[in-house]
Formats: structure tokens, C-alpha cells, sequence
């Protein structure tokens, strides 16, 4: 057996998952299929240059539409080739083109297009339900999807880029599956269509490459022929298998032929093909036209394993790797002895077919299986998964188990498969040796398990098989049932104490999800989630066994993280070596001191000399995790004088319906909006720049369908919550925190400044006709607004030296001024500014300023400019210098009343006030906790990053601030709630200088340690940070918070004396 396969990340029989299949409704059309399919197969490596392949839909990866068309006008009498003569004649103002670039809706576009055929015709005909036709009928062709598979599997981006049409519902027709694409660019939804050059420069931005790096595929010669002259590669596609040949040709890798999983075949991995074909030819397995499909599974790190179709029947190969070995390891052929026999005794266990001993065939051992189809579940959480049939797969994962532990060993004929008694204190011998002959560095946790593990085996110990790696992606399940069908990877099988193997499966509990190597469940609550709790799993066992309760569990989990430690380090060596399978080896051998680390810590709380051994730590599902703040404990009381009342310091504190709407928030803000960051970033920095993202609108529709829409009204505004959802302010707060994560995440809610604040202003002061005509759209979202405050002439975080007048002149207002920073005023949905200007010089100092509502269309106001922050522009919205030159507007658009500007200022910053500071803890978070997990996986100078002082003091710097901040934050919040913001003015001043600074200094420190990769766009660092800097300005600066804080705390000395 090899070294354990864990330590490949590898899995390489994991991919052994259910065979892909062409998915949606379309049918597949197999008549391409076998016609040249064996043609295109090389064992050659990928070619280097091009990034990207880009293709049309339409006559490339589905059907003609044009063929559609044709059979169309047949069934319904009209002329051949009447529609292609139509949308042609048409050109770029016919309906189709329209249609094509989202002008008109499929329904719109039925309409209009009969009423251009009836004209050519001369005739009235009906053309409404051709393209639903071509929806039913179209299908897609195989051939090229395998291709597209294929291409990435071999981490080239593969794009779609369509001249496509929407339905009214905004759907529009895709009928492919779109994990199949990195990127895909619908005319129908970015408003151009090919062969429009910007459609093909959008796409190549969005693929980041540059057009050299790309090859685009198109079966309409005028689109081919723009992406030519933008200096893209192109392939027109006559008939897709010539294209296919053309490509493959270019990109010098198969295009046929895939499975999940598996790649070409890597360099120095090769397998010659005759030997092995004569091989299978004398184990019965022939094949008529000797073509035979070989590709390797990705990441073996261990023992190469390769997918193999021949004679019609899918196989898998496992071999050793070639090169020098380390002792005893890579044995395949101990691999295949144990399978035999724990198959015979009734183990679930792939069909063997045979094995090869002689190294002359392909250069080392090997031996052949049949593949597996069935579901592999590699996030051990299995969030595909229902609760109930997370429990179904736990207890058939433990009965599989039990049933390994119960073979006879005599009778399988395995008594000489290892040695009897004695197991862990012979492993830790053994792994001890390889630990220390592959050894780089020291690691002091492993050091100490040395000594601590002999001195701490366990007191039971009885000898079964034992699997030695097993766990619940190296099982294979039926596809649609609970049954395990298949257990792999038994290259660390023996002879040995069971209860290594169940301490071993339990590894997930304490391993977190972001974990790069086995992915764990710890930090989640696993209640309700059918995943059973360890100590539940652990019974379960042993009644399916039959034996009492486990003794010395820290003694087994500490052994087991041992192992995994001492096998990564292996792997780290072997990758320094260049010897591992795998280019991940490097990586995931790195993390042998982490490892070491968490066994460590159940040897510390198994330490027997402390009377404690059987308690292993708990869990951390069960308990908390780093962080002190999202874990379940009780709200407490924090009494004083200035804040009466209940501070919930969690989300369990508040309502469970407000906790149902911050997990809502949070999975919406998780699966929806990270996932597109990089996207939204690409476009901020596009010329398209200044124009919504379609995703953010979409994003919108669907957050206003599930109820989660301007949540930031507080019940003190909206008493009767007429416009928002009645959150207090520190129930908000939890939420903020949330959309602090990202600089896109409010918006999509509704709950983005400046249109916050303004909403604020209307709810409070507008009158019945202004909040019909501003608020309601507002709070719809259908339009965005901007607040003109700041002027470029005047110091203007002192209000009253703004200079821009508001003068009457009869039944209007006449404004002049020059205004910047007014953010938003860019945006092209920007329809509506909050203008503060003076309508009285000589009244007092805080009554001269009047705010009034200013149609951004009015004549005689100009966005002169976007002002960029450290070179963002923050599109779309951006931040405009804004010249109002003689602006009439109505008297009735006054808000309040004249002379009363300064009143609403303080008003408009009211509940809003807070806003950004809640935010901003959201966006320490996510940097402390990109940070953490960057950490851990980068190594510098022997040892990962994580590891050293400094990093460590940063990270626990970070944390402590993060904590500060959130407790003023929601203290400040809690006051508002109860005692009102003028009495809170202090607390809102303080968190105002706090919460800017502290998330400066905590993603400073993640930039740090990110090194080069934090400054740049590729994460979300800089923008972060940058925010956090704009808000010790733009929410007025430190200083004038700093000058309100002393004078209230003066104030209370005067008082006092
Ligand atoms: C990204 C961004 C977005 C913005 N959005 C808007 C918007 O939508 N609408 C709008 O009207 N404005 C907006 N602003 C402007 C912002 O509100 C002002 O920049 C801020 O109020 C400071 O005004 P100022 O720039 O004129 O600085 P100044 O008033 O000239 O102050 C300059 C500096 O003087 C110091 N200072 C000032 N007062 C004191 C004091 N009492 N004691 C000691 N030092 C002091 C501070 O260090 C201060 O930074 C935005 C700003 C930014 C950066």
C-alpha cells in the first residue's frame, strides 16, 4: 500500500462519482458521437498559451438554430428560408436584433417579427410560437460538451458567449448547464450583441486573458470575423467534429472522452499503451478497433491512478509511482490482496480484475478495477444532502465499518496481513521513522507525541482489519440509495486495533470547513443537521460491533492526528524531492505542523498523569470556536446608568425571527454575492464601469423576494412599519455586520448609503406628495439618489460654512453652488439629491441652511466629474463634483422648511449614523478571517505563517479589536434603542472614531500578511480597506467626533463640580 491517500488530498478513486451526464431537458443528439470519436486522443500536455476558450451557443454546443427555423416554415406552409431572409433584411433595427440585445422580450419580439414576415410576405402570418419551437426542439451535441469537460479539467477557462433572447419572466433561453462555464455573457442581458466588438471585450474581461490567450468558436462567419480582427484565435464551425479536430489541434490535450475527476494524463505519468492493451487483451477484455481512453484522476499524490475505457468496459488502474520509494510504501499489490479479501467476506469493495506484478508491463506493479459509478460525498457536512438523509449516510458509513472490523481474519486468509496486538505502539514506531527520515524542520507538537504516545496506548486491545484511512469520501454510494456500493483506497490497510480506524473517521469533528486538506464540520452546529454528534457515532459503533464503551479515545484521536502529520510531512518531503504525484503535494505536506498541533491538544487533555485521559476536547461543533462572538451563549445585562436595558451581545440574544433574518442575510450575502465579488471588482474597473451590473439588479429582485428588503428603518422611524421590516437598531446592527463583509452586499438589500439616509429624511420629513414621488421608488429600488452637502471651497465638516444658496424667486427656488463628494450622483439610476444650500445668510449660525429635493434632470446641474479615492472610482455610483448653475426647482420640493437644514442634518445622521460603523466590524471579520486562513497556508522560511509570533500577536491584536469595537458598536445602538441619540451622542461619536480605525488596522494586518496578493484586486482586502479609510472622512472626520467627545465628557466635570 502506498502512503495514505489522504495525504494526495488526492482521492483519486473520490472521482469515481457519478458519471457525467448531459443534464437539462434537451436531447442528445448521438449521431456525431461515434463518427470520429477515438480520433482526437494524444497523451500531450496542454497547450500553454491559450487561457480561454470562448463559444457561441447556437450551432456550436446546441443545435442549428437555423435548421429549427427551416422545419418550422415547412410545417407551416411558408417559403423556405423566409425568417433567416427577414432577421437579415432587418439588419440591426429588425426585431430580432432587438430581441438579441434585450430590447424586446421573446413575447414583444412574436408580435413585431409577424408583423415583418406578414410584410414580406404580403400576407398576414403568425410567427409568435417559432421560437418556442426552437426552445422544444433544440439539442445539445454531446460531442462538444465533452469537450468543454475536458477543457476544464485541464484548468483552461472555457466561456459562453451568445447572442441569446429573454422571456418576460427575465429568463432567459440557457439551456446548458452553467457550471460548465467560468464565464457567460448573454447579449440579451448586457443590452449588445455580436458581432458588437465591446461584447467580445466584456467576455475577454470577464475571463481576465488577454484576446491572444483566447480561441473563440462561432458558426456565423461575420462574428468569427469581429473576434479575428480583435486578435482573438477563431474557429468557424461548419461542422462541430471538424471544429473539435481544428481545437484540439490547437490546444494540444484531448477533447473527448471525460470523467469526473480525471485530466490527461500528466508528464512523467505517461502509461504505454500496448503492453497494457495486451494485458487486458489476455485477461478476456478486448476491444475490436484497439482504442483505448486513458486519463488520470487529479491530485494523486500517492499512488497514480487513471481512469481506463476499453473493449467497452470503464476501469481503474491504480500503479506506483515511479522513482525512488520510501520503505514499504506504494505497495499496490498488498492493496489488492486485502480487497480480495474483505470482498469475499462480504465487504463492499470494487470488482477486481487483475494483478499485474511484472514492472516490464508499464514500468511498475499494478492492478485493474472495474469504475464505480455512485456518489461520493466529499464535503463530509453534505450539503446536498436533506437532514434525514445525512443520517441514513452516517449510519450505513459506520455499519460499513463495523462490518470491515468484523471479517474473520483467519478465515479471509489475512492472519499474515500484519502482526497481532501491540497496534498503536508499533505504528507510532513505524510512523515515528518515517516522520523523522522524511523530517524538514522540527515540529515541536510532534516531538512531544512522540514521547507521549508510547507512554499512553491505549489499555484495550484487540486485533480486526483495519481500512487506515477511512473516512466518508473513500466510500462510494448508490447513486440515488443510502448503501454504501464500494470502500476505496485501502493502500494503509493492515492488521490492527478497530477503534485507530473509527478515531480516524471522526477526524471531521475537529477539522473546520475551510480546512485545505480533509474538510471538517468543526464550529457548525450540527443540531438538525442529521449529521450525528461524534459521541453519538461513537455509540453507534459500538453497538454494531457489539463492544462496550471506548476507553482512551484522546489516545486514539492524538494517534490519529500523529499519523496524519507524519504522512503530510512525508508527502513534503517527497514534493521538495519532486517525486509526489501531485503539484498540490507542496502544499498539502505543509500542513503537518497544524496537524500535529490538534493532536497535541488531545494528548494534553488524555494526559493520564492529569487523571483526565477519555475526555478528549470537545468537539467544536459542539462548543465554540475561535471566534468569542457567533457561538451560542445567553444575552446579559449590562446595567448602568447611561444604558438601561438588555445589550445582546449575540444573535442569540435577540428574537427568533430576527435570528431567522440574519441567517437569511448571511447564507444570501455567502452563496450569492462573495461568490461574484471578483466579477463585480472586473467590471468596476471595465468601460462599462458606470453602468449597473446586471447581477446586482437580479440579486435585488430575488433579495425582494425573499423578504429581505430595506431592513435598515428603524421601528423608532417607521413605527408603524410601513416601509421596513421594524428592526431595532442593535437587531440591525447584527445584520449590517453582515453586509460589512462585502462593499456590494447593502445595496443588493436595499440598505446602502446615501439612499439610506435620504429615505430617512423623506420618512421623517417628507410631505404625502414627496414621498409618493421619491420615497416610494426609493424604498422600490427602481431609483437612487445622492446628498449634496460638501463643497470644494469651504472647510465643509463644519456645516455651517457651506456657501451654496437656495433664493427664492416666486413659486420656485433658484439654486447655485458647488458641491463634490456627492456620491452617487454618477450613477445613472441617480435620480433625486438632497441639496444643502443657505436660504438666509444673515439668520443665526444653525438656521441659515435649508435641504431641498433636486431632480437630477433639472436643467443647470452638471456632474462635472467621478473624484476617485486612492484611484477607485467606486462605480457605478461613484463620487461626482456637481455644479448647480441656476437650478429651478418648485417651493413645494423644500424639505421641512426654510432655515431648518441644520435640524434634519442631525436627523438625516441619526439611526444612519451607525450604519457604517456595524458594517465596518462585518468587513474586519471577513479580513481577520482571510488572514487566518491564508496563514495556515502559506509557508515562509520552513514553517507556515501561521506559526509565527508575530502573525499570531497580529491575529490575536485583530480579534481584540474586532471585540471592542462590536461591544461599543452595539452599545452605542442599544442606547439609541432605549434612551434615544441625543443621550447616545457620545457612545455614537466614539464608535465613529473606533470602528473606521480598528478595521484600518485589522485589514492592514491582512494585507500584511497576505503579502503582495492583499493590495491587489484579486482580493477584496483593498477595497475593504480603503472603505475603512474613507469612513474616518466621509462620516465626518475623527477629529470633529474627537472635539464632541471631549466637550460631553467637559461637560460632565462642569457638571459635576
Ligand atoms: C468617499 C467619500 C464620500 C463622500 N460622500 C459625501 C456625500 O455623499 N455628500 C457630501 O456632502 N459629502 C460627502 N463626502 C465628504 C465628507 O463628508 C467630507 O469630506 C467631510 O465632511 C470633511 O469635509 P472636508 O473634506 O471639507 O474637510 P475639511 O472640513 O476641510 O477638514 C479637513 C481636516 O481638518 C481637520 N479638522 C476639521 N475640523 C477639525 C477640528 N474641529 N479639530 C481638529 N481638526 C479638524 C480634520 O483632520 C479634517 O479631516 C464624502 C467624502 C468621501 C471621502
Amino acid at each position: 500500500m502506498t502512503m495514505l491517500q489522504l495525504s494526495r488530498i488526492s482521492q483519486p478513486l473520490r472521482c469515481l462519482t457519478t458519471k457525467w451526464h448531459h443534464r437539462g431537458s434537451l436531447t442528445c443528439a448521438s449521431s456525431l458521437h461515434n463518427k470520429q470519436q477515438r480520433r482526437w486522443f494524444h497523451n500531450t500536455q496542454p497547450h500553454q498559451k491559450t487561457k480561454a476558450v470562448i463559444f457561441d451557443m447556437g450551432g456550436v454546443l446546441i443545435s442549428k438554430p437555423f435548421k429549427v427555423f427551416e422545419a418550422f416554415e415547412k410545417d407551416n406552409g411558408l417559403p423556405n428560408g423566409l425568417i433567416r431572409q427577414v432577421i437579415v433584411e432587418r439588419g440591426e433595427d429588425g426585431s430580432f436584433a432587438r430581441m438579441e440585445r434585450g430590447e424586446l422580450t421573446t413575447e414583444e419580439f412574436g408580435q413585431i417579427f409577424s408583423t415583418e414576415c406578414s410584410e414580406k410576405l404580403g400576407k398576414n402570418v403568425d410567427m409568435t410560437e417559432f421560437l418556442k419551437v426552437f426552445e422544444r426542439d433544440v439539442y445539445a451535441l454531446p460531442e462538444m460538451l465533452d469537450a468543454v469537460r475536458c477543457i476544464q479539467a485541464e484548468g483552461v477557462s472555457v466561456a459562453l458567449l451568445t447572442n441569446n433572447w429573454k422571456h418576460e419572466s427575465g429568463r432567459s433561453l440557457q439551456p446548458l448547464d452553467p457550471s460548465l462555464f467560468d464565464v457567460i455573457v448573454e447579449s440579451c442581458l448586457v443590452g449588445m450583441r455580436k458581432p458588437d466588438a465591446r461584447i467580445y471585450q466584456l467576455c475577454l474581461e470577464k475571463l481576465k486573458v488577454k484576446p491572444e490567450e483566447s480561441v473563440f468558436l462561432d458558426d456565423i462567419g461575420r462574428n468569427v470575423k469581429a473576434a479575428k480582427s480583435l486578435g482573438i484565435q477563431t474557429i468557424k464551425v461548419d461542422e462541430p467534429i471538424d471544429a473539435l479536430t481544428e481545437l484540439q489541434t490547437l490546444l494540444n490535450f484531448p477533447l473527448n472522452g471525460f470523467v469526473p475527476g480525471t485530466s490527461s494524463v500528466r508528464k512523467g505519468l505517461e502509461i504505454t499503451k500496448e503492453p497494457l492493451i495486451e494485458y487486458l487483451d489476455n485477461l478476456g477484455i478486448k476491444s475490436k478497433d484497439g482504442n483505448i481512453n486513458i486519463r488520470q484522476f487529479k491530485h494523486g499524490q500517492s499512488n497514480p491512478t487513471y481512469f481506463v475505457g476499453y473493449g467497452g468496459r470503464d476501469m481503474v488502474l491504480r500503479k506506483k509511482p515511479p522513482g525512488k520509494l520510501l520503505p514499504s510504501a506504494h505497495a499496490v499489490e498488498r492493496e489488492y490482496r486485502v480487497m480480495h479479501a474483505v470482498g469475499q467476506a462480504g465487504v463492499p469493495v470494487p470488482n477486481l480484475i487483475g494483478l499485474c506484478e511484472d514492472s516490464s508491463i508499464i514500468g511498475t506493479p499494478f492492478y485493474v478495477m472495474d469504475y464505480i459509478e455512485g456518489r461520493v460525498f466529499k464535503d463530509p457536512s453534505c450539503p446536498s444532502l436533506s437532514p434525514g438523509e445525512r443520517t441514513q449516510v452516517y449510519d450505513a458509513m459506520c455499519n460499513v465499518l463495523s462490518q470491515i472490523h468484523s471479517v474473520d481474519v483467519t478465515a479471509a486468509g489475512l492472519k499474515d496481513f500484519g502482526k497481532f496486538g501491540n497496534y498503536i505502539e508499533r505504528q507510532v514506531k513505524t510512523w515515528s521513522k518515517q516522520y523523522l527520515a522524511s523530517q524538514t524542520h522540527e515540529i515541536e507538537e510532534m516531538t512531544r507525541l512522540m514521547q507521549w504516545l508510547p507512554e499512553n496506548t491505549p489499555t484495550t486491545d484487540h486485533t480486526t482489519v483495519v481500512h487506515g484511512d477511512f473516512r466518508l469520501d473513500n466510500l462510494i454510494f448508490h447513486p440515488t440509495k443510502p448503501e454504501v456500493l464500494a470502500v476505496l483506497d485501502w493502500e494503509l490497510s493492515t492488521l490492527g486495533d478497530p477503534i485507530s480506524d473509527l478515531a480516524y473517521s471522526c477526524l471531521p469533528y475537529y477539522l473546520k470547513p475551510e480546512f485545505p486538506l480533509l474538510k471538517g464540520f468543526a464550529g457548525k452546529d450540527l443540531s438538525g443537521s442529521g449529521i450525528p454528534a461524534s459521541s453519538d457515532y461513537i455509540e453507534q459503533y459500538c453497538k454494531a460491533r457489539g463492544i462496550p464503551h471506548v476507553q482512551d479515545m484522546s489516545v486514539y484521536m492524538a494517534f490519529s492526528f500523529f499519523r496524519v502529520a507524519a504522512i503530510l510531512q512525508g508527502v513534503y518531503k517527497r514534493s521538495m524531492q519532486g517525486q509526489a504525484s501531485s503539484d498540490s503535494a507542496k502544499s498539502v505536506g505543509m500542513l503537518a505542523e497544524h496537524m500535529a498541533s490538534i493532536g497535541w491538544s488531545f494528548a494534553e487533555k488524555g494526559n493520564k498523569s492529569t487523571g483526565t485521559t477519555g475526555s478528549p476536547p470537545k468537539p467544536l461543533g459542539a462548543s465554540r470556536s475561535y471566534s468569542t462572538f457567533f457561538q451560542p451563549r445567553r444575552s446579559f445585562s449590562t446595567h448602568t446608568e447611561s444604558n438601561p436595558g438588555i445589550l445582546p451581545v449575540s444573535i442569540d440574544g435577540l428574537p427568533k425571527n430576527v435570528q431567522n433574518l440574519h441567517k437569511k442575510v448571511k447564507e444570501f450575502i455567502d452563496l450569492n454575492i462573495l461568490p461574484i465579488e471578483q466579477e463585480l471588482i472586473a467590471h468596476q474597473m471595465s468601460d462599462q464601469r458606470w453602468t449597473p451590473h446586471p447581477l446586482i439588479e437580479q440579486l435585488k429582485d430575488k433579495a425582494k423576494n425573499e423578504d429581505l428588503w430595506n431592513l435598515f428603518l428603524p421601528i423608532e422611524t417607521d413605527p408603524n412599519v410601513e416601509y421596513g421590516v421594524g428592526l431595532t437598531n442593535v437587531q440591525y446592527a447584527f445584520l449590517c455586520e453582515q453586509m460589512g463583509k462585502s462593499v456590494f452586499a447593502s445595496e443588493v438589500f436595499n440598505c446602502s448609503a446615501p439612499d439610506t439616509g435620504n429615505m430617512e429624511v423623506l420618512v421623517k420629513y417628507g410631505t404625502p406628495e414627496q414621498k409618493d414621488k421619491w420615497l416610494t421608488p426609493l424604498l422600490e429600488g427602481s431609483i437612487r439618489s445622492c446628498f449634496a452637502m460638501t463643497e470644494p471651497k469651504v472647510a465643509s465638516s463644519d456645516a455651517t460654512n457651506i456657501e451654496a444658496e437656495i433664493k427664492s424667486d416666486g413659486s420656485e427656488y433658484v439654486l447655485n453652488g458647488h458641491k463634490w463628494w456627492t456620491s452617487g450622483a454618477m450613477d445613472p439610476r441617480c435620480k433625486i439629491c438632497i441639496f444643502m444650500g443657505k436660504t438666509d445668510k444673515s439668520a443665526s449660525k444653525h438656521q441659515q441652511q435649508s435641504m431641498i429635493l433636486v431632480p437630477m434632470d433639472t436643467p443647470g446641474v452638471q456632474v462635472v466629474r467621478p473624484l476617485t479615492v486612492f484611484g477607485f472610482e467606486d462605480a457605478p455610483s461613484g463620487h461626482g463634483e456637481v455644479i448647480f448653475e441656476d437650478v429651478r426647482v418648485p417651493t413645494e420640493n423644500l424639505l421641512l422648511g426654510p432655515g431648518r437644514g441644520f435640524e434634519i442634518a442631525q436627523g438625516r445622521l441619526g439611526p444612519g449614523r451607525i450604519h457604517h460603523c456595524m458594517r465596518l466590524i462585518g468587513s474586519a471579520e471577513r479580513a481577520l478571517a482571510l488572514m487566518v486562513d491564508r496563514v495556515h497556508n502559506r509557508v515562509a522560511f520552513g514553517k507556515p505563517l501561521a506559526t509565527q509570533g508575530t502573525i499570531q500577536a497580529d491575529i490575536a491584536e485583530s480579534r481584540m479589536e474586532i471585540e471592542q469595537a462590536r461591544l461599543l458598536t452595539l452599545k452605542a445602538a442599544n442606547m439609541m434603542d432605549t434612551v434615544g441619540n441625543k443621550a447616545a451622542s457620545a457612545e455614537i461619536a466614539m464608535i465613529k472614531v473606533i470602528a473606521p480605525n480598528m478595521a484600518q488596522r485589522v485589514i492592514d494586518r491582512a494585507m500584511q500578511a497576505f503579502g503582495a496578493a492583499g493590495l491587489s484586486s484579486d482580493f477584496p482586502l483593498a477595497q475593504l480597506y480603503t472603505w475603512a479609510r474613507v469612513l474616518r472622512l466621509a462620516d465626518g472626520p475623527d477629529e470633529v467626533h474627537r472635539r464632541a467627545i471631549a466637550k460631553i465628557e467637559s461637560m460632565k466635570h462642569v457638571d459635576n463640580r
